[in-house]
């Protein structure tokens, strides 16, 4: 269910681990082992990973953008202030490196000779930069924007900005379930 959301997660540069088939209490247990955010659309799972002091976040799976948006209100903070390393490979979370055009296939080159090449160390997958990059940067930019509406309703009220929790965001590894 929360697929698409781990991939682009990944994208944005996010160590994200994506399980569909474990058990609740496997998936919360790794969480606090590896110091994951656990993301879920289950609320009995995110009530029972709060009660083992998990750190999680439940999400109403009803679009990438809100999801995603969500995720980062709750912690207070803008999603492009943690887009600052490459993007993680979208179909195994692998780290990706740049590689020379020279030993790629001519099919990729023919197709987008003009950008950059990426190749998963995972998985060996080569990405480039064209249009599907492009867009999912410009969906990191209106996720940005549906933050700040969120901030501003917020303020409306009397909120104590300190309260909201905040992570150790350079360790920050999340894990959907
Ligand atoms: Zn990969």
């Amino acid at each position: 269910m929360l697929g698409s959301v781990a991939r682009k997660l990944r994208f944005f540069g996010f160590d994200t681990w994506y399980t569909k088939n474990k058990p609740d209490i496997e998936i919360i247990l790794l969480g606090i082992k590896h110091n994951r955010v656990i993301l879920t659309c289950d609320k009995d799972m995110y009530k029972r990973a709060l009660k083992l002091r998990a750190k999680g976040t439940l999400l109403n799976g009803l679009g990438d953008l809100g999801d995603i948006a969500h995720v980062f209100f709750i912690y207070g903070t803008m999603l492009s202030t943690f887009m600052h390393g490459r993007p993680r490979c979208p179909a195994c979370n692998g780290r990706t490196v740049e590689v020379p055009k020279s030993g790629l296939k001519e099919e990729i080159l023919d197709f987008a000779a003009d950008h950059k090449f990426f190749r998963c160390c995972g998985c060996d997958k080569i990405y480039w930069e064209g249009s599907h990059y492009k867009s999912l940067k410009a969906l990191s930019k209106r996720i940005d924007g549906r933050i700040l509406e969120l901030l501003k309703e917020l303020s409306l009220y009397t909120v104590d900005y300190s309260a909201i929790p905040r992570l150790d965001f350079v360790s920050w590894r999340m894990h959907l379930a």
